[in-house]
């Protein structure tokens, strides 16, 4: 019997969007989003990043938080994390957090690896640093979520034919816990002067029935919810210990298990 995930509501897609660095083209970007109601995680540094005074000169709460978008860790300083000791990931990734948390006020445990490089052994320093997905820059071309959300790699960079990986996404005739990644820098459409690529993708993505738009961490913590089910032996009953509800295909069937219940779906 075929059992897979769906989303919440029991949507069939995903759509999420990671971008770097937070320069001031994030207010065009989280702007953009935010009209077609998308959601996005943005990666920020605590100091100077790759670019002078790479911290928000803007308001972090206006742009980003209060339209539902996640700010997530992408290296106090921007280093080449795979290569440090790690007392000095230790100070990096805790400064990082610190920053972020004190405009939060709740845990910030996403992250993004700056220049996209990691080791086995950095994500085992991360895990220990409380860090629970962090991306990668290696495009998949693919719809499928992470087995290790440690190295949680996109579908695309946006300068990748986006227009034509969307279509895909939208037109997948066996959507399965399907989900779209994109990831940029907002600087890089002021820089190549083509803020139309993702003003049309935007256009073209949003207020679809059958898509969810969630940040990175929305996804993550579904996912984790959907990953402690427990199933009979026959696949007949399911059982949902976790804090939230769950939506599963069981067969043609769409199921909400909802938190701490035990569901019949066969
Ligand atoms: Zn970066």
């Amino acid at each position: 019997m075929m059992i897979y995930p769906l989303f919440p509501g029991g949507l069939e897609r995903a759509l999420t969007f990671s971008y770097d660095d937070a320069l001031d083209e994030d207010i065009r970007l989280a702007g953009i989003f935010s009209d077609h109601g998308l959601k996005c995680t943005f990666n920020i540094c605590a100091d100077n990043g790759p670019h002078d005074g790479s911290f928000p000169s803007f308001d972090v709460n206006e742009v980003y938080l209060k339209h539902g978008h996640e700010i997530a860790v992408h290296g106090a300083e921007h280093a080449f994390e795979d290569m440090m000791p790690t007392e000095a990931v230790i100070a990096d990734i805790l400064e990082n957090r610190k920053r972020l948390e004190a405009i939060t006020h709740a845990p910030v445990k996403g992250m993004a690896y700056p220049y996209g490089t990691f080791t086995s052994d950095l994500k085992r320093q991360l895990r220990e640093l409380g860090i629970l997905y962090s991306r990668t820059v290696n495009s998949t071309h693919a719809f499928r979520l992470p087995d290790d959300f440690l190295e949680w790699n996109p579908t695309a960079h946006h300068r990748e034919n986006i227009a034509e990986i969307g279509e895909r996404f939208l037109n997948n005739r066996y959507p399965r816990g399907t989900v779209c990644y994109i990831w940029g820098h907002s600087f890089e459409f002021s820089r190549n002067n083509n803020w139309d690529i993702i003003e049309r993708f935007a256009d073209r993505m949003a207020g679809k029935d059958s898509v969810w738009y969630a940040t990175n961490m929305e996804i993550y913590d579904y996912n984790q919810a959907f990953r402690m089910l427990r199933f009979t032996a026959d696949c007949c009953y399911v059982q949902n210990p976790s804090a939230r509800t769950v939506w599963i295909m069981r067969g043609k069937n769409a199921f909400e298990i909802p938190s701490g219940d035990v569901v019949k779906i066969g």
